[in-house]
């Protein structure tokens, strides 16, 4: 694809620009190790260029996800794909320390606080943690601590894995101050009132019968219960429903949810002025100033008690009435959490066991195919039923056509299912070495070819002459641009090459040159003209008009809120409603990012 070619030629610049003049194109690299050993690897491995281009595309590819994931709380892709993402990028920057940078998603926890809260600073940051998947693993971790500490005593608390989102909470002289979300672990949003929805969390604190401090800092899980999660329809999964249930903007809705809290953390904890020493005896303070403590939470001596804990937990956890997705195993000293420390992402004194993903066998019966409002054709794939976790799966959702090509599915293949985030059905595998013979392909062209015409009527609107006003650009071209790929939505328009219009039969040096100038000079068009070129449901030449004069960019049009937009005069409750809901689409997050990327709408 014609695409990946220029971003091939501009990441190739800018590897260039690393490589040969050893410049900081990053501001501060991370991992900055011995330059001459850096030097010596850029010489011997003529693949260089190529890794450096993967770790761009990698971080930009799990960026996105993480926007999806925990700001807009729809994820397209499993947890399962997006730790093998994670995993890979991680790898190629140990083997690549030179390409390290700030912002890449393994030096970041979370994803920065969504400014439709006011954000907040923690008082103690709030990390992620470090993962295994293995009782293996699992070991090597344990047999480290114990190495670390040789002959002492060192006692694990071992805890369920709350599928849910972090907080941290503010008492002052006992009452609740304030709340605020992860975030990026050092900055968070403020969701304090939609936090004083949730009934199992103390507003005010429980008279102690002990000398406690009335000013706490307490963290602990938000989690959407299972039957909940399932009336509400509405999200992936309950972690998914718990953070946009707990992000709303509007607390009375957070107060029907019905979210509920475990809390497993308390920063600085002293009676009678004495610091607590454990986090054991921690939770138990906690619990008797109204916190709730997970009641399963359990004190372990050896690696034994700990590995019979995360098998009893891993066969049972449909037991339980919200999900888990594994055990967190922390060292109960504080003196020997402090003593070992954290990175810049997690704690070294604690570690998550993920359970491992269990798949289920089943056969593809048939792909149904979905057409959304938008246009967006969604297939979803028809099984054998087969039961998981006590309930009967019979479809699967594929998300878009892609991931039937990714799979290159057949009739009557064998699958493995599972359930993701260990409620929603995925396909993880397919056993191709069983397919039969002249297994039926799944007919999917007709719905690529609707796909293709639903772009194509985008692009001529977008070029049109109240819209970017784009000279040159006829139905005919934005035929070829999208028939020949170069063109997935209108934002890829301005990343065009002459070569690429060249590429395209019957355009004339001359007229490719002028191409791409119309298209570069209309990125000067009136607010108005770019309204009404995004294709908003409603939104036309006079509407666009009207939203120009209130707003004065296209940034301030997409964070308005529904009362903002209903009390202008000449837009109606459908038509704000379709402004929200375009620019909360995830492909149109996605779009706004890449027009600011390309200087075509403000940033
Ligand atoms: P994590 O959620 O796997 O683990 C850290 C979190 O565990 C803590 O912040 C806390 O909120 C929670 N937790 C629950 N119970 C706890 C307890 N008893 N003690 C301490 N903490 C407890 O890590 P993360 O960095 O928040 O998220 C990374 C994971 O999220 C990935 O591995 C992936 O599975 C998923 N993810 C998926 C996508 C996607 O697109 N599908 C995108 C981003 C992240």
């Amino acid at each position: 694809m014609k695409n990946t070619k220029i971003f091939s030629l501009i990441s190739g610049c800018l590897f260039l620009l690393v490589v040969f003049f050893n410049i900081t194109v990053f501001p501060t690299a991370v991992g900055a190790e011995n330059v001459s050993e850096r030097k010596e690897s850029q010489t011997i491995d003529p693949d260089l260029s190529q890794k450096y281009n993967l770790i761009e595309k990698l971080k930009d590819e799990i960026n996105y996800h993480n926007y999806l994931y925990y700001v807009k709380n729809k994820p397209e892709i499993s947890d399962a794909e997006y730790d093998k993402l994670f995993k890979k990028l991680k790898e190629l920057e140990e083997k690549y320390p030179q390409f390290i940078t700030p912002d890449s998603p393994t030096q970041r926890i979370g994803s920065v606080p969504s400014k439709g809260f006011k954000q907040t600073k923690h008082k103690y940051p709030l990390f992620s943690l470090d993962k295994v998947n293995s009782f293996e693993d699992l070991k090597k971790w344990y047999t480290k601590i114990r190495k670390t500490f040789s002959e002492k005593k060192v006692e694990f608390v071992c805890e369920l894995k709350i599928d849910g989102l972090a907080v941290a909470l503010f008492y002052e002289d006992a009452l609740l101050k304030n709340g605020a979300t992860r975030g990026d672990g050092f900055t968070g949003e403020d969701v304090t009132q939609n936090i004083k929805t949730i009934k199992s969390i103390p507003l005010r604190l429980l008279p102690p019968d002990q000398n406690i401090s009335k000013d706490l800092h307490v963290c602990g899980e938000v989690f959407m219960p299972i039957h909940s999660f399932e009336q509400l329809k509405e999200f992936a999964n309950p972690r998914n429903a718990a953070s946009g249930s707990l992000r709303h903007h509007d607390p009375k809705i957070t107060a029907q949810r019905n979210l509920d809290a475990f809390f497993y953390r308390v920063e600085n904890l002293k009676i009678s002025e004495k610091p607590v020493k454990t986090h054991w005896e921690s939770l138990g303070v906690l619990q008797k100033l109204g916190f709730k403590i997970n009641p399963y939470n359990r004190l372990c001596q050896n690696i034994s008690e700990i590995l019979e804990y995360c098998s009893y937990w891993e066969k049972n956890k449909a037991k339980l009435t919200y999900t888990i997705d594994g055990i967190v195993i922390k060292v109960n000293d504080y003196n020997q959490q402090k003593a070992l420390g954290h990175t810049s992402r997690f704690p070294l004194w604690a570690i998550a066991y993920k359970f491992p993903d269990q798949p289920f066998l089943s056969t593809l019966l048939d792909v149904q195919f979905t057409i959304g409002r938008t246009g967006k054709i969604t297939p979803v794939a028809i099984i054998e039923p087969i039961e998981i976790d006590g309930s009967i799966i019979s479809r699967v959702n594929l998300h878009n056509l892609n991931r039937i090509k990714e799979l290159d599915l057949r009739l009557g293949d064998k699958l493995f299912i599972k359930k993701a985030g260990n409620i929603i059905p995925e396909i993880i595998q397919v056993k191709y070495n069983e397919r039969k013979p002249n297994a039926p392909k799944i007919e999917y062209t007709d719905y690529e070819i609707s796909s293709k015409a639903l772009l194509k009527a985008k692009l001529k609107h977008w070029a049109g002459r109240d819209c970017m006003n784009i000279e040159g650009m006829g139905g005919s071209l934005v035929d070829k641009l999208v028939d020949n790929d170069l063109v997935k939505d209108p934002a890829d328009l301005y990343t065009l090459a002459k070569e690429d219009i060249l590429s395209l039969e019957g355009i004339s040096n001359k007229s490719a040159a002028n191409i791409i100038h119309a298209i570069q000079e209309s990125k000067n068009r009136p607010l108005n003209q770019l309204i009404n070129a995004l294709s908003i449901d409603q939104v036309g030449k006079e509407t666009s008009k009207i939203l120009s004069r209130h707003f004065s960019s296209i940034n301030q049009l997409a964070t308005a809120d529904y009362n903002k937009l209903i009390a202008i005069k000449g837009i109606g409750k459908k038509t704000a409603q379709n402004i929200i809901d375009y620019f909360k689409d995830p492909d149109k997050v996605l779009l706004m990012e890449k027009l600011k990327k390309y200087g075509v709408v403000a940033s």
